[in-house]
């Protein structure tokens, strides 16, 4: 049987950033993908927004990796020529009842730490963005936007450089972990048994399913998988905003939201649909809760604007209606196998937090 130091699952984002991490703290690392590119999944489906941490439960793992990671995205943006704007983004109050809650949201980001939160009257969001409907807003200078395709080249070109081999169209289907190391059976074109001293199980969507595979891992300490399918839809032609625009957030996610993407075109979403497996199809009846949702803070928007985009899966580890749980990265103090770390439920803002990310994974690797 083949052995490696290392083995990460996953070239997602998450993957990507704990590979270079980890080859940088001098590992012999493998990344196994079972697509054929880096991040088809969730981390090329989403808003790519970078978040400032606004909305998180204080103390929380999002909340602090989220401030943490932010900070570190935009340097690592800015030292590796990865396009990112720091435009910033209002939330808005559709409704006069929705005013009393941008306080308890400007308390709560505060609280986790992040700057430049200000509460602006309808007046004033209306001269900045002279589109908008709303009955208050809070501004949130620190949100911003990047290219998360380029990001994610550069942390795999980063993880190379370190020595970091990546091979994709190779799932990893199940194997068997423990104290004595951990045996992986790969499938694709070549399947083989591998052998390794540390896993990192960053499989995203499928990471409670190769959790629930690995012989030895405590089957209470797998979460069930839940699929919370977010739609995006675009529109044609410019949007007459220069920021971001979220509505107050609703359960399950943040709302139909506007985003621009660095060239400046606009797209909404993601909703929120709960689903039984991977489908990534964008249901073109969707778009009639789109125009009710954006209207409320552009009513403006004319019909026929907007077209089908596409959409993510948010890889959820509680059930509708539940409160969304923190990002569960767990390591040998939590199910007690040395060199084994699981990442569960790694949603939003899991792009904004990728560095910090890593370097959690590395730290509970450290300790095994
Ligand atoms: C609709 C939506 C909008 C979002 N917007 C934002 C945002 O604006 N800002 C932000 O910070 N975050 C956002 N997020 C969250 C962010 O996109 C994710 O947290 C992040 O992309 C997760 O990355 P990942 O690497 O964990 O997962 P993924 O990108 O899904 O990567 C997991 C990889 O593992 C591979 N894999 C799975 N099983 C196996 C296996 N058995 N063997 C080998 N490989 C396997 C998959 O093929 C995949 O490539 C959003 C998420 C969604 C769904």
């Amino acid at each position: 049987m083949d052995e490696v130091e290392c083995v990460v699952v996953g070239a997602g984002v998450v993957g990507l950033a704990v590979a270079r991490e980890l080859a940088e703290a001098g590992h012999e690392v493998l990344v196994l993908e079972a697509e054929e590119a880096i991040g088809t999944h969730t981390s090329s489906r989403n808003s790519e927004v970078i978040h400032a941490g606004i909305y998180y439960p204080r103390g929380s793992l999002k909340a602090r990796l989220c401030v943490e990671g932010r900070r570190r995205l935009y340097e690592f943006c800015d030292a590796h020529g990865v396009t990112a704007r720091n435009c910033g983004k209002l939330i808005v109050a559709t409704s006069p009842e929705e005013v009393g809650q941008l306080a308890a949201i400007k308390a709560r980001a505060e609280a986790n730490g992040v700057e430049r939160m200000r509460l602006l009257s309808a007046a004033e969001a209306t001269a900045q963005e002279p589109a908008l409907h709303c009955f208050g807003a809070l501004e949130s200078g620190a949100t911003g936007i990047l290219d998360s395709h380029a990001y994610m080249l550069a942390l795999q070109g980063e993880a190379e450089e370190a020595g970091a081999i990546f091979v994709f169209r190779s799932p990893v289907l199940g194997g068997r972990v423990g104290a004595a190391g951990h045996e992986l059976a790969v499938g694709g074109e070549a399947p083989m048994r591998l052998g390794c001293r540390l896993l990192v199980n960053a499989a995203g969507l499928g990471a409670p399913g190769l959790a629930a595979a690995l012989e030895g891992m405590p089957r209470d300490l797998v979460p069930k998988p839940y699929y919370a399918k977010g739609s995006y839809f675009t529109l044609a032609g410019r949007a007459p905003f220069s920021r971001l625009i979220y509505p107050v957030p609703v359960a399950g996610g943040l709302g139909v939201h506007l985003t621009l993407d660095l060239a400046g075109a606009a797209r909404f979403g993601p909703d929120v649909e709960w689903i039984a497996g991977i489908d990534y199809r964008v249901d073109l009846a969707r778009a009639a809760g789109f125009y009710a949702a954006v209207r409320r803070y552009w009513p403006d928007l004319a019909e026929g604007a907007l077209q089908a985009g596409y959409a993510g899966i948010r890889p959820k580890i509680a059930p509708p209606g539940a409160p969304s749980p923190d990002f569960r990265i767990e390591g040998p103090r939590t199910h007690g196998i040395p060199g084994l770390v699981q990442m569960f439920g790694i949603e939003s803002p899991g792009l904004t937090a990728s560095l910090s990310l890593a370097s959690c994974v590395r730290a509970l690797l450290a300790k095994a």
